[in-house]
Parts: structure tokens; C-alpha cells; sequence
């Protein structure tokens, strides 16, 4: 009988509903979708291949190591395991990630679009300036390659061609940035519909980017991380050399998101 540590017993159980909320939300169809999350044990849990989202349960999830073998479980690994493979390897902070083809932020990836232009002042904070569009490979060592160099600045992509890829320090907030993004790309869909989409002041960007910073949404060091960044309004400047910041260890969640208020009430005031 296989042995499941107690702690895995809850995160296999949220690991499962956040599979079936991407069905429930529509952002998968057939058998898309991946949802993964790294255990204390080093390897990862994940949703197993040729299965529907919406029938993903605690008992079916499968267990992989770090090269994307099996070690437990009866189904298979999917095909897109290593892209979250290299997520986890590139970002220590990481431990859950999600994937889908939600309708209005996949319409971006196969249009040939980024959200490069930023323009609601809370997804900066949350995002960072852009979520950029990684080019088209094959499934596999390809596209984990093509994935590499937008991980470390970057909390969610948008795969060319594909679908949307997005990480967190918790499965509920990698899901969550898969929800904010496809609201961006619907919001972006209607604006351009109804002329084009006023990005916001760039007076506004670098007291964003600041909260950010402070909320530990962001890591390296303040100052050129913040130049860097300012110019990324632009589209995103392929394996350009930004610094990594550490979450600061003690970062409750209501000081995070009295910091977020208090910076974009600032940076609004200011602009
Ligand atoms: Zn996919």
C-alpha cells in the first residue's frame, strides 16, 4: 500500500479542485490542462495525461521526480511536465504550477500578441509590467528551452500558439494569476474593440513596480531591477539580465495587500 504523508493528503485534495475549476471555468477543453505542485519530498505532484479536468481526483493524481519519471500513481505524466520542470528549477520560490488555454489569453498567443502595455494598476502590482509572449516550440525539450528565459522575471507567460502558463508560491496563487491574466486579455479584447487600449501614465509605472517590490511580488535589488522594468513596458527584451528578489520570509498577507492599496493610491495621486 502506497504511503501518503498527511500533509500531501490536503494538497492532493487542493491540487484536484483547482484542476476541476479550470474546467468549471472554461479554460480547457478535452484533455488541456495541467495543474503541478512541488512537495516537501522534492518531487511533484501532478494532474495525470489523457484525463479530463474535470475528472481529476486526489486518488488519480500521479507523483514525479524531478526528470519528470513517475513514482507513483497509475496514470501517465503529461507532455508539458517539463516546462513545469524548468519553472521549478529556475525559480527556488515556486511551488505550484498551472496551465491552460483559457478562450481570451490564448487568443493573444495565437494572434502573436503579449500583454505588453500596461493598463490596469492593480496587475502591475500583481504581475509585474507585462506578461510576455514565449515563441512557439514543440511540446518537450523545445519548449521548455523557449520557456527559460522569461522565468525568472515573469510569474505568468503566454505560450505562442498554446495557451497560458502561470506559477506562484501556493497553488492558489498560481491559479489566481491564470484568472487575472485572462481577465487582462478579455478587458484588452473589448478595449481594442472600442479603439485601442490607453496604456497607463508611465509616471504611474515606477511607484507600481515599487509596491510590487515591497508587497514581495518581485525580487532582486530596487534600483536597476526598477529601470529595467520601466523600459519593459515595451515588449519584454528576450534573456535580458534582471535580478532576482527573495519574497521577504515574514511577508504576512494582510500587510501585502495594505502595502498594494496605500502604493497604487500613491502612484495614482502622483501621476
Ligand atoms: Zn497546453
Amino acid at each position: 500500500m502506497q504511503f501518503i504523508a498527511m500533509a500531501e493528503i490536503s494538497e492532493r485534495a487542493h491540487l484536484a479542485e483547482v484542476a476541476v475549476r479550470l474546467h468549471q471555468n472554461g479554460w480547457v477543453a478535452n484533455h488541456d490542462g495541467n495543474v503541478s505542485l512541488r512537495l516537501a519530498s522534492g518531487r511533484y505532484l501532478a494532474t495525470p495525461t489523457a484525463t479530463s479536468k474535470a475528472a481529476v481526483r486526489a486518488d488519480n493524481l500521479i507523483v514525479v521526480d524531478d526528470s519528470g519519471a513517475r513514482v507513483s500513481g497509475s496514470g501517465k505524466p503529461f507532455s508539458e511536465i517539463n516546462l513545469h520542470l524548468t519553472v521549478y528549477r529556475l525559480r527556488a520560490d515556486v511551488r505550484a504550477v498551472v496551465h491552460a488555454h483559457p478562450r481570451a489569453a490564448t487568443a493573444f498567443a495565437v494572434a502573436g500578441l503579449a500583454l505588453d502595455r500596461p493598463f490596469i494598476a492593480e496587475a502591475v502590482v500583481s504581475l509585474g509590467p507585462s506578461i510576455p509572449l514565449v515563441p512557439f516550440a514543440l511540446p518537450g525539450a523545445a519548449a521548455a528551452e523557449a520557456i527559460a528565459p522569461f522565468v525568472r522575471e515573469h510569474d505568468a507567460v503566454l505560450l505562442g500558439n498554446h495557451g497560458v502558463l502561470t506559477w506562484g508560491a501556493d497553488l492558489e496563487q498560481a491559479y489566481l494569476r491564470m484568472e487575472l491574466v485572462e481577465h487582462l486579455a478579455a478587458i484588452a479584447s473589448l478595449a481594442r474593440g472600442l479603439g485601442d487600449i490607453r496604456p497607463l501614465p508611465a509616471s504611474a509605472l515606477a511607484p507600481l513596480i515599487e509596491a510590487r517590490r515591497k508587497a514581495g511580488f518581485v525580487v532582486g535589488a530596487a534600483a536597476p531591477a526598477l529601470a529595467q522594468t520601466v523600459v519593459a513596458c515595451a515588449p519584454a527584451p528576450l534573456g535580458s539580465n534582471v535580478t532576482v528578489y527573495e519574497r521577504p520570509r515574514n511577508a504576512a498577507k494582510h500587510d501585502v495587500t495594505a502595502i498594494i492599496r496605500e502604493e497604487i493610491a500613491r502612484a495614482l495621486a502622483e501621476k
